[in-house]
């Protein structure tokens, strides 16, 4: 590695790009524990966000993720009207093979260090399991089975919000909400792209799916009345609204030029592999983009309401706000002529900032 590019990767000058309020290196020789706990912003509320599990091929990587998973946290929170803020943890280790009770326990404690400031939850490589043993260190964990008394399963509500967002953009490019007929492909049927097709199919939409597994594809399509196409050729076929709901940075300058769809609309992470760029391209494109992170909030949202009291039909009224949420977007892009991404960002950082300016006695 040259000296340039060892500089440019360094924990320092990671950190000096961005503007996070805390980051905090955890190490415990005894369980192998190696995580970076990062809090982007805490304006609106604790920072909630996902521990992820990864092997990373760096420390770098890891800290470049967890500083980029945490201030999407933020902007996820405040432009879901939640009051809460943006944080994110990640343990440098295998999942399967790294994992012990000690080690999540551990974690924890470094959780209750934080004393709430981080409030911790469920991501890629963890699962309800660990958030146990997070919770039997720490109360400041969210993501609970409901024999605990958490929120259990998030990806029902995950899959309503990506609905609503869905729904809003529909209404935007055809002037109607209604999905019957409309034809929705849906790339990912795991756990929220199923419950996707799920509600899909309730609102007679004719939906196409494709997956990299091709026995759960079957499956999905014989028990919703899917279309199973292949997942190499989904990207030329035509229909109105794309769905991406397995991985993120889908949304390129090569796969940009292959979409015929007028909408994309879907559960994945980080879907534009870069924001400023391919933003643009849809734009210009006349492709309508439903930020991912406004439309995919609902596993939020979820863990939200079991951070304050949780009650389904709460939680489920929230996700439907993202029907609102969406329109707001596309209308302030479509007046400024800017990209939906943009124009999410900029109602999120507005809304912080108002509320980090409030003046007054409580
Ligand atoms: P999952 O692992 O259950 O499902 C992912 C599915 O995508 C699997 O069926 C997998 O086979 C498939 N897949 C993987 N690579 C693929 C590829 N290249 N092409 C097509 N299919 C591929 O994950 P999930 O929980 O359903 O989450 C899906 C996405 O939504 C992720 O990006 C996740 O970060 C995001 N998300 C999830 C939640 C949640 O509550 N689970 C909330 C918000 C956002």
């Amino acid at each position: 590695m040259s000296l340039r590019s060892f500089e440019e990767r360094s924990v320092f000058n990671q950190l000096s790009q961005c503007s996070h309020q805390k980051v905090v290196f955890c190490s415990d020789e005894d369980t192998g524990l190696q995580a970076i706990i990062a809090v982007h912003d805490t304006t609106l509320g604790p920072a909630v966000g996902g521990v992820r599990m990864w092997s990373y091929s760096t420390e770098a990587d890891a800290l470049q993720d967890v500083l980029r998973l945490s201030r999407t946290m933020t902007y996820k929170a405040a432009i879901s009207g939640l009051n809460l803020g943006g944080g994110s943890a990640v343990i440098i280790g295998n999942n399967r093979t790294d994992k012990s009770e000690a080690l999540m326990r551990r974690f924890g404690r470094f959780v209750r260090s934080l004393n709430g400031t981080y409030i911790a939850g469920e991501d890629l490589g963890t699962s309800p399991r660990d958030m146990e043993y997070i919770r039997m260190e720490t109360k400041h964990v969210t993501g609970l089975p409901e024999s605990l008394g958490g929120s259990g399963d998030p990806t029902p509500t995950a899959a309503k919000g990506v609905l609503m967002g869905i729904k809003a953009c529909v209404k935007e490019q055809f002037g109607t909400d209604t999905l019957a007929g409309r034809s929705i492909a849906v790339q990912g049927i795991g756990h929220v792209g199923e419950n996707l097709v799920h509600l899909l199919r309730e609102e007679n939409a004719k939906v196409l799916i494709s997956d990299i597994n091709e026995d759960r594809l079957l499956k999905v399509a014989r028990k919703y009345g899917a279309q199973a196409v292949s997942n190499n050729n989904i990207l030329d076929m035509e229909f109105d609204v794309y769905a991406p709901c397995a991985l993120g940075g889908i949304i390129n300058s090569e796969t940009i030029k292959r979409m015929k769809c007028s909408i994309i609309a879907g559960s994945a992470n980080n879907q534009l592999a870069d924001e400023t760029e391919h933003g643009e391209m849809l734009l210009e494109k006349g492709i309508l983009y439903a930020p991912d992170y406004l439309i995919n909030a609902g596993g939020l949202i979820n863990c939200y309401s079991e951070l304050y009291g949780y009650s389904r039909k709460r939680t489920m009224q929230l996700a439907e706000n993202i029907y609102s949420a969406t329109l707001r977007v596309l209308k302030k892009s479509k007046s400024e002529n800017i990209p939906t991404h943009k124009a999410a960002n900029m109602i999120a950082e507005t809304r912080i900032a108002d509320i980090r300016n409030l003046k007054g006695a409580y």
